[in-house]
């Protein structure tokens, strides 16, 4: 276990921790809210976590059904949308898939890196760039309802094995 990219974990880092502490997280925030993450709504984001790539809608509904639950599209919508309202996952836009947020519960401005190589998604979270942003819709007298900033390119990792061949 190699942490000196935790942006990007590699392939051979403690991701069963990732998950666990993910979902312990999740739980501690819809207890201490008052919000019900019911059986459904955990086993969506628990397959939202089970890597760091994100996740589409579709997929879902296959992985569940192989789990033997016939989860209704609707369902699973809401769910999504439970879980994204809550701040427990993130939607990327240029990908229509869900990824888990790290930092539920903190007050943040989240942009995005999308390795084109392995898929992974890092999220950061740079409070300069969302005071940059209010700052200039601000002058615009535009008012924002919502943005994401999503940087696609090559992680350090994919970088190295390309430079490697
Ligand atoms: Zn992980
Ligand atoms: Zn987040
Ligand atoms: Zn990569």
């Amino acid at each position: 276990m190699k942490p000196n990219n935790p942006a990007f974990p590699n392939a051979d880092h403690d991701h069963k921790s990732c998950v666990s502490n993910a979902l312990k997280n999740a739980e501690a925030y819809c207890q201490q809210q008052g919000l019900r993450l019911t059986k459904l709504r955990h086993q969506v984001l628990e397959l939202i976590w089970a890597n760091h790539q994100p996740v589409g809608a579709y997929e879902l509904l296959e992985q569940l059904t192989h789990e033997g639950r016939k989860a209704a599209p609707p369902t699973v919508y809401r769910a999504l949308d439970f879980l994204m309202e809550n701040g427990l996952v993130h939607r990327i836009s240029s990908r229509n898939a869900y990824v888990g947020c790290s930092h539920t519960g903190q007050d943040h401005t989240a942009q995005f890196l999308i390795c084109e190589t392995c898929g992974q998604v890092a999220e950061l979270d740079d409070k300069r760039i969302g005071s940059v942003i209010s700052k200039d819709t601000d002058q615009l007298g535009f008012s924002v309802a919502q943005w994401t900033l999503e940087i696609t390119g090559t992680c350090e990792q994919c970088r190295r094995v390309t430079e490697d061949e």
